[in-house]
């Protein structure tokens, strides 16, 4: 069994699939790792590195080409996957809803796909989650970009020069990657205050010490897997109106509602930013699924009326160390719980939770609803 790990393909991204101080669990397996020369580059871990505890560096094409398992962070190229020998699996973050074609080759060329986005959220399935490990991360980047960018700092300083107060963070959409911008941008000393159309978050929000704002929008709710409903437009243009204040006296408003598979909902509109302070920094993390904040854009940061507009793509790539360790963590831990050590190969075992949700082709065929 060869299992080859990938470099990103995107310029942003800096992360890696492997890890120095995580491959001994592959290593363990018995398997071959191949790694992409430089996959570690982005991150300051050399090839010789790697090379030096046992994996085999080698061309991207020789990777695709021999590979049994492949990982990546990055869906792979159409062209990419002709090189694919078939019975291979490609396991990663492979975005599959915007990915259908990807989808369909695999099964035209028996390449069986593995997407990490489609770990269901059970607690057996916490240490694979590359969702959460990533926005946990993105949302601590959120904050420490946004702060570079306000010409105040965010604690209260009591100086003999005077007293500076704090800044003041609102936070709308508390899931991870929600709790972490609040818990870092109150280590930071600023004064926050967050909203999530999921009211059960309101006792997460306070014990980080930030306040939760109440916005009554009738019934909203979750799904079995926690997340979101999406709501009416009522209630959208309703939460717009009553959330309009609170970003008036914010200096940063860090915004990361999402809705799972589906465009992210636009919750700040030019008649909200115009009523901004100049100065002050609006932190799109939905960006790259549709944006919240009108006029936002990837890997631009958009001035209007003074405020400055800020949408960064793969954020979680500005820690990319981290980022890499928790990621072939997530990544580690899927392969060796259905890796097969007598046969050397993974156990594809639908009865399992995991693997029934997060294949979504196996020998051909697209297993996963969703994409049939
Ligand atoms: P997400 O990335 O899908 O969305 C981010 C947040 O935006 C969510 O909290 C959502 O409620 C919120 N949101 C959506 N529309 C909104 C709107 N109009 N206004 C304000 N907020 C809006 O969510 P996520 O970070 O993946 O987490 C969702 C929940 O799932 C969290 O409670 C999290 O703790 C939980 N979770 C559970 C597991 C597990 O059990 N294995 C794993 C990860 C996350």
């Amino acid at each position: 069994m060869i299992i080859a790990a990938l470099k990103s393909n995107s310029p942003t991204d800096n992360r890696s699939p492997i890890h120095v101080d995580t491959i001994k669990a592959l290593l363990d397996l018995g398997a071959e790792i191949w790694f992409e020369e430089d996959i570690g580059k982005g991150m300051n871990i050399d090839n010789k590195i790697f090379e030096d505890i046992g994996l085999k560096k080698h061309s991207r094409e020789n990777c695709l080409k021999n590979a049994n398992l492949i990982i990546t962070n990055q869906a792979l190229d159409v062209d990419e996957l002709k090189q694919i020998k078939s019975n291979s699996t490609i396991l990663g973050m492979v975005n599959p809803f915007n990915n259908k074609e990807l989808i369909n080759l695999c099964s035209e060329s028996n390449i069986n796909l593995v997407s990490m986005e489609f770990i269901p959220r059970i607690t057996r399935a916490q240490k694979m989650d590359v969702l959460s490990s990533q926005a946990n991360l993105a949302g601590y980047v959120a904050v420490i970009e946004s702060a570079k960018h306000l010409s105040s700092a965010l604690p209260m300083m009591m100086t003999a020069a005077g007293t500076l107060k704090p800044a003041k963070v609102f936070v709308i959409g508390v899931g991870v990657a929600g709790l972490q911008a609040i818990a870092t941008a109150k280590r930071l000393g600023a004064r926050v205050e967050a909203f999530d159309t999921r009211d059960v978050v309101e006792e997460q929000v306070n014990s980080l010490g930030a306040k939760f704002v109440k916005i009554d929008l009738g019934e909203t709710g979750e799904t079995d897997q926690g997340y979101a409903k999406e709501l009416t437009e009522e209630q959208i243009n309703k939460q717009k109106e009553l959330q309009a204040k609170v970003c008036e006296r914010s200096d940063i408003v860090i915004t990361t509602a999402q809705l799972f598979g589906r465009p992210a909902p636009l919750l700040i509109d030019n008649k909200i930013i115009d009523k901004m302070n100049p100065g002050s920094v609006i932190f799109d993390m939905a960006v790259e699924s549709g944006g919240n904040v009108e006029g936002s854009e990837t890997d631009r940061i958009i001035e209007r009326n003074g405020v400055k507009i800020i949408g960064i793509s793969n954020l979680a790539s500005k820690v990319s160390n981290h980022a890499s360790l928790a990621l072939s963590n997530n990544y580690n831990n899927w392969i060796t719980d259905f890796y097969d050590k007598e046969l050397a190969q993974i156990n594809f075992d639908f009865e399992d939770e995991i693997i029934k949700s997060s294949v979504l082709v196996f020998e051909g065929k697209i297993t996963n609803e969703r994409f049939q």
